[in-house]
């Protein structure tokens, strides 16, 4: 019978687990990485999702592991290259268009991030706690009739996109790997050309190595003044360092972020964005949860596994 192990077993459905202990001789246990890369070679699948890496350690002759189930679209916790030259399998979402129509849980996160943001929820919520009922200082923004622009025009692009249109904003695309786009967009040739046109720019883009750090202080500085910056993507994406600059001077009125650079070692770590974020009410950071709903991880799993059990 198959072993498969899952290290993240928090980070997924009761009925998935149930679903994969009735198939195969199924571990779950909270581990870290280090652990994982100690025991995952003892097994022939492993279950994951973005919080644990998946490489060259975990694979080769003294491995017994031939798949790897990642019901994520992101996919830049997994070695394909290693995967490729030991022969191992990897089961993901990526490019399931059909299945994905169904999954919107980052998408709505994306605009909760964005209403959030320019509303000052969390920060009227906390003064709300300390007793103050006041309206002046929490004085927000409005959505409808600014430009949103979308970078990266895909599946959750799409979705944030006519969510936008549905408040009422202009949407100014660029993805240049799409060649036509809607009728009520703004499309653009050029990243640089769109930056200076909006009010908000919202990152769709899976992290590749043309994609990392596509937003760094060229590009920030491009942007409005006062305009905000929203990331439910990848954190490499944007680059940390021009983010806090671009904050503190206020050439950035906001950034709401789900995911972060080195997110694997906050814990251990710590990060500038924490510093940042305790003095600063510009910055609202969630710890990559746009996909986290009960309705996706259950849907996203049960999928993953059915497509495995269907292979072998
Ligand atoms: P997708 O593949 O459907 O769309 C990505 C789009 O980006 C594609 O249309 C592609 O052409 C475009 N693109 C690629 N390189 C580009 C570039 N240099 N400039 C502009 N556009 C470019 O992916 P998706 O399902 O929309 O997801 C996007 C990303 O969001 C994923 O890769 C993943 O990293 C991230 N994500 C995060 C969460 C979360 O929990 N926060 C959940 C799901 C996905």
């Amino acid at each position: 019978m198959i072993r498969m192990l899952c290290p993240e077993p928090q980070n997924f459905s009761e009925k998935g687990l149930a679903y994969a202990k009735s198939k195969v001789e199924f571990t779950s246990q909270q581990i870290n990485q280090a652990e994982f890369e100690l025991r995952a070679p003892e097994f022939e699948a492993v279950l994951i999702r973005f919080n644990t890496q998946v490489g060259s350690k975990v694979m080769g002759k003294n491995s017994n592991l031939k798949s790897v189930l990642s019901p994520t679209t992101g996919l830049d916790h997994i070695d394909f290259d290693a995967a490729k030259n030991h022969n191992v399998d990897i089961f993901h979402l990526k490019g399931q268009k059909k299945f994905l129509n169904s999954i919107s849980g980052t998408a709505e996160h994306t605009i909760a991030l964005m209403l959030a943001l320019l509303r000052k929820i969390p920060s009227s919520f906390e003064a709300f706690k300390t007793g103050q009922w006041e309206q002046g200082s929490f004085r927000g923004r409005e959505v409808s009739g600014k430009t949103l622009g979308i970078v990266g025009y895909g599946r959750l692009g799409k979705k944030v996109a006519r969510i936008g249109l549905a408040f009422g904003m202009k949407i100014a695309v660029y993805d240049p790997y799409i060649d036509s786009f809607p009728k009520n967009t703004i499309s653009y040739k050029s990243f640089f050309n769109l930056l200076p046109e909006i009010d908000i720019l919202s990152i769709h883009v899976p992290l590749l190595v043309e994609t990392k750090h596509l937003i760094g202080l060229r590009e920030i500085e491009l942007m409005k003044p006062g305009s905000i910056l929203i990331n439910t993507s990848r954190g490499d994406v944007v680059s940390t360092q021009a983010l806090i600059k671009a904050l503190q001077s206020g050439h950035l009125a906001g950034a709401a972020l789900d995911v972060i650079d080195r997110e694997h070692c906050i814990e251990k770590e710590g990060h500038p964005l924490i510093a940042f974020a305790k003095d600063n009410d510009n910055l609202l950071v969630t710890p990559h949860i746009g996909g986290s709903t009960y309705e996706s991880v259950e849907k996203t799993d049960l999928f993953i596994l059915k497509r495995f059990f269907q292979s072998i």
